[in-house]
């Protein structure tokens, strides 16, 4: 085998990969930072939609994946999927060692903290990794685009621009 042909395959072998879940209810500009961000450390980046059960959102699970595909076509090595089981099983299906977060304000930190510590104790071989928010984005949440959209509230800069128009059209009351 030539050194060229080995490199590869030793590189896909070391190839690192994280996930960053969420509920993307929709996807926010805040989101999309961390996911850009994201993806310059990392070779792969998996963004999972998580599909809780017991949350109605405003978008469907397919609405959400559709809009982060179209905010993210910029970026070659991310993906995004959507999953309806425990998120440590998604990792493990996957082959994935990494759980990627984003961390706002304080107010983030106690359940950020908790998941973390549960997922730790479920699968110890799995690593959550924290990265903070840019200063523009601290306030930024899905709930309070949801709400501003809803009174007719302009979405600009908050929201991805590829996404824009369709996100306050939908939401709009
Ligand atoms: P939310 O509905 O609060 O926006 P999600 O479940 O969709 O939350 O968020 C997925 C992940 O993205 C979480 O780790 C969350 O803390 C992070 N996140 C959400 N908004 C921001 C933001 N503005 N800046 C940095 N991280 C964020």
């Amino acid at each position: 085998m030539g050194i060229l042909a080995w490199f590869g395959m030793k590189r896909s072998l070391l190839m690192i990969s994280a996930v960053y879940p969420g509920s993307f209810d929709p996807i926010t500009n805040g989101h999309l930072d961390i996911i850009e961000r994201g993806s310059v450390i990392f070779d792969e980046l998996i963004v999972a939609v998580l599909c809780n059960p017991d949350k109605k959102g405003a978008f469907a699970i397919d609405e959400r994946v559709d809009l982060i595909n179209r905010s993210i076509v910029h970026l070659k090595n991310v993906k995004v999927l959507s999953y309806g089981g425990l998120l440590i099983n998604l990792l493990r299906e996957i082959n994935c060692r990494i759980i990627l977060r984003g961390l706002r304000a304080v107010s983030d930190f106690e359940n950020e903290f908790s998941m973390a510590l549960m997922n730790d104790h479920l699968a110890p071989e799995i690593e959550t990794m924290f990265m903070m928010t840019s200063m523009k984005h601290l306030y930024l949440r899905s709930s309070s685009i949801k709400e501003l959209a809803y009174f007719g509230g302009d979405l600009k800069d908050l929201v991805p621009d590829a996404i824009l128009y369709d996100v306050e059209k939908r939401l709009k009351k």
